[in-house]
């Protein structure tokens, strides 16, 4: 058996999608299983398309995942140039071969010319596709347009009869009739490779033994397949693995939520369990297994348990994974990694934290809202949330004081004693004849400037005897106020 080398092949169009970045990991975890290679090749030839840092955000995408590669435009390899803007002799080239074998053709046509074909097809009601008008010209006809120094393309001459078939390992056999497959243009005008040839020919020379790409590229097999057999090249194993949809059933897009790999990395989600969440959309090891690790997945990923139906991306169940990852780590690594999310913390504090919030976020973007007070020095708050909705300024007051009174008697490093703090305090409420929630509402809004926050016992021993004692006494001045 040769070696498997298996390639991610996108084009830096923009924000690399999560669709497209788990076709990526199957090819990763393949390679990885097998021990071969993972191929990083751009596909940059069409340059209206492109965006300027796209070849950056890809790079950066496939980090966060840690997905590795062996081969790609930064790492080199034996088989570079991994840019297809480099690669441009090679495609001309090839291109000549098949027009001097008879099975490609330059085509002069005018994009106007093309453009007024394609309006009389559609008002026909007929699918738009090349007329053939250069596929027939006489040496004559072609050495004219040549001293006529004409723009041209170069088009594949698809067979007029017959079928072309590609075995897809994971759908089995596609079969089209060659009469329904267009003349495809393979060179544009400016030099530039179509994907058409550029992906057969790159593929082939990169020695690819396994071709996996979205099922939306489905429509391009009869192309690939008739450059194959006109270059004479065995066809290496192609499967066309499902897409990802929205929980509507329809192509993953922005109105289902974030797309972007990056923008899931900026939410707060850890690489850990997008990793895990995309290898099982579209693959499945058995009915019930969802915990992967990545040596887990490495050890277990087979094409044969890559799925066809189409995958649907259930950021609830994304959400639920990255809970799980974020309680699976260590408390030193959860705050270092948090540490991005709340810039202003202080990380020896923060760590001192990870018990306080770890239990209850999903992501990490949520941890600021929960523990910011604990790095602010004056909370800002609407001092009639201490008040609360059935009492009155006076009686919040009275709390305040009370707890303020029964906290003072600690001495610092005592706020440790959670339980007993706590129980003073419940009796204080009972003194004043107040329900534990107004009492302890008026106690946490003071302290944390929030309704809803940590336990509150915990948050003031974190907090420390001093920074407490300041804020409950500037929150009776503030209720003092007129
Ligand atoms: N450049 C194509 C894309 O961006 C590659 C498709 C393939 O893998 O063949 O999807």
């Amino acid at each position: 058996m040769s070696e498997t080398r298996v390639r991610f092949a996108p084009s830096p169009t923009g924000a690399p999608h999560v669709g497209n970045i788990r076709t990526a990991l199957f090819d990763y975890l393949w390679a990885r299983h097998t021990g071969g290679k993972f191929i990083l090749r751009v596909e940059d030839t069409d340059q209206a398309r492109e965006v300027e840092n796209g070849l950056e955000l890809i790079l950066e995408s496939l980090r966060y995942l840690g997905i590795t590669w062996d081969e790609g435009p930064d790492v080199g390899g034996a088989y570079g140039p991994y840019e297809q803007s480099k690669r441009l002799p090679i495609y001309k080239r090839h291109a000549d071969q098949l027009i001097a074998q008879g099975v490609a053709y330059h085509c002069y046509c005018t994009e106007e010319r093309l453009e007024q074909m394609r309006k009389v097809q559609r008002a026909r009601g007929e699918q738009t596709r090349y007329d053939y008008r250069c596929r027939y010209l006489s040496p004559e006809e072609r050495a004219a347009n040549e001293r006529a120094g004409l723009p041209k393309v170069v088009r594949l001459a698809v067979p007029p009869e017959g079928k072309t078939t590609l075995h897809d390992f994971i759908r089995g056999d596609l079969t089209i009739e060659n009469k329904n497959v267009d003349d495809q243009v393979l060179l544009k005008s400016d030099g530039f490779p179509t994907y058409h040839l550029a992906v057969v020919v790159d593929d082939h020379l990169m020695k690819i033994s396994h071709v996996m790409r979205g099922d939306d590229w489905i429509p391009s097999f009869p192309k690939h397949v008739l450059l194959y057999q006109a270059f004479g090249w065995e066809i290496p194993p192609h499967g066309h693995v499902p897409m990802v949809t929205g929980a509507d059933k329809k192509k993953l897009g922005k109105r289902h939520g974030s797309t972007s790999v990056l923008q899931f990395r900026n939410d707060g989600y850890l690489p850990e369990a997008l990793l895990n969440f995309l290898a099982r959309l579209g693959w499945s090891l058995d009915d019930k297994t969802e915990i992967f690790a990545r040596q887990q997945l490495i050890d277990a990923f087979t094409l044969d348990k890559i799925e066809r139906a189409p995958a649907i991306f259930d950021y609830g169940k994304l959400d639920w994974l990255n809970g799980y990852y974020i309680r699976e780590l260590p408390d030193d690594e959860l705050a270092a990694r948090a540490l991005p999310f709340i810039p202003q913390a202080d990380p020896a504090m923060l760590r001192a934290l990870v018990p306080l919030f770890k239990p209850r976020i999903k992501k990490l973007n949520e941890i600021a809202a929960l523990v910011d007070f604990f790095f602010e020095q004056d909370l800002e708050y609407d001092p009639q949330l201490l008040i609360g909705k059935d009492a009155d300024a006076a009686t919040a007051r009275a709390a305040l004081r009370a707890a303020h009174a029964t906290l003072e008697k600690y001495p610092e490093g005592a706020f440790d004693d959670e339980e007993k703090i706590e129980a003073e305090l419940r009796a204080d409420a009972e003194r004043l004849g107040m329900k534990n929630l107004p009492f302890f509402g008026a106690l946490r809004v003071a302290v944390t400037g929030k309704t809803v926050s940590p336990p509150l016992m915990s948050s003031m021993r974190l907090l420390g005897r001093e920074k407490t004692l300041r804020r409950i006494a500037r929150a009776i001045v503030m209720l003092e106020k007129p």
